[in-house]
């Protein structure tokens, strides 16, 4: 008898992945698309699309149990809804049951960072301990406490928007959520781009910014090494911020471990910089230390989407 995969489908802000898993997380084929994300209509349409493509011209090498999608926003996995990519581009859509008819087959939907963190516990640090932070930076920044082994996903999926909190550090930028100076405009992929943009009349640069055009975290970071000081203002900010927001939920959650994903976090010279800013007093109990994840974080929503389907078919609480 074949064994039991799932199709999951990680829709991320760039690119879309579609592939099929088994329930150790292991990918055993997988195709990646530029994605629209731009509605949820448009980006539901792509999804479709993009399943209906995969089921005409891949090869299923194990026997399909479900659906699993990740999304960007605010995904209630319990009720199958798909709820907002933020709060100004919001429309109620209950995908699960959508994408369910369509397909015949039962599916599951859930937050892409949630996903990455239930990646982390069953095929990550989970096997050393169930209480940590898991950390996505990279275009943005968000967060999620796994406390006793639980996910804690608040009243309206909504717990782990931690790139809406300050800092200390006030650009006097006021974010898109409403509020000044959250971690977020400055210390995610995003952020740093539009501070060298904000800042580059204030320090000398090499960086060559031209009108709304984003400048990557690399680059910044290149830049930062040649001692350029526009880089090195911006990158010392942001690896400040991205080490007090660490400390703020290591106080919050008593974590054994800190996990970071997400592109920014990935670049080692931009890690070890944070690592060197956190207080040795403060992280004393974070027996596990803090490291970069050890699953590829291209495939780590992905792989989530597995982890997230098998544990939702086994009634086991998944979110
Ligand atoms: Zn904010």
């Amino acid at each position: 008898m074949k064994k039991e995969t799932v199709l999951g489908v990680d829709l991320g802000g760039t690119k879309i992945l579609i592939g099929e898993l088994d329930q150790a997380g292991n990918i055993l084929e997988s195709k990646s698309f530029r994605s629209k994300v731009t509605s949820q209509v448009e980006a539901v349409e792509q999804i479709k699309e993009v399943i209906a493509s995969y089921f005409e011209n891949e090869k299923l090498q194990g026997q399909l149990v479900a659906i699993s999608i990740d999304l960007v926003g605010r995904v209630d996995s319990e009720k199958g809804i798909w709820y907002e990519i933020h709060p100004e581009n919001a429309k109620e859509i209950p995908l699960a049951q959508e994408i369910s008819q369509r397909f015949n087959l039962p599916v599951v939907i859930n937050n892409d960072v949630s996903s990455a963190s239930l990646a982390e516990m069953e095929l990550g640090i989970g096997k050393k301990t169930k209480d940590f932070i898991y950390l996505n930076i990279g275009t943005g920044i968000a967060g999620r406490i796994i406390a006793e082994g639980q996910l804690l996903k608040g009243g309206h999926s909504n717990a782990g928007e931690i790139g809406h909190s300050l800092v200390g550090i006030n650009n006097h930028v006021r974010c898109v959520c409403g509020r000044i100076a959250c971690v977020e405009t400055f210390a995610s992929g995003l952020g740093m781009s539009n501070e060298v943009h904000r800042l580059k009349n204030k320090y000398p640069t090499q960086l060559e910014i031209t009108d709304k055009h984003r400048v990557s975290g690399e680059e910044i970071i290149n830049a930062f090494q040649k001692n350029d000081p526009l880089a090195k203002e911006v990158v010392e900010q942001a690896t400040k911020g991205i080490a007090e927001l660490i400390m703020n939920l290591v106080r919050t959650s008593d974590p054994e471990a800190v996990i970071l994903g997400g592109g920014l976090a990935n670049n080692d010279i931009f890690y070890e910089l944070m690592l060197e800013k956190l207080n040795a007093n403060t992280m004393r109990f974070v027996t596990e230390g803090v490291h970069q994840t050890e699953i590829d974080p291209r495939l780590i929503a992905l792989k989530g989407c597995a982890v997230h389907a098998f544990k939702k078919l086994a009634g086991k609480e998944a979110q």
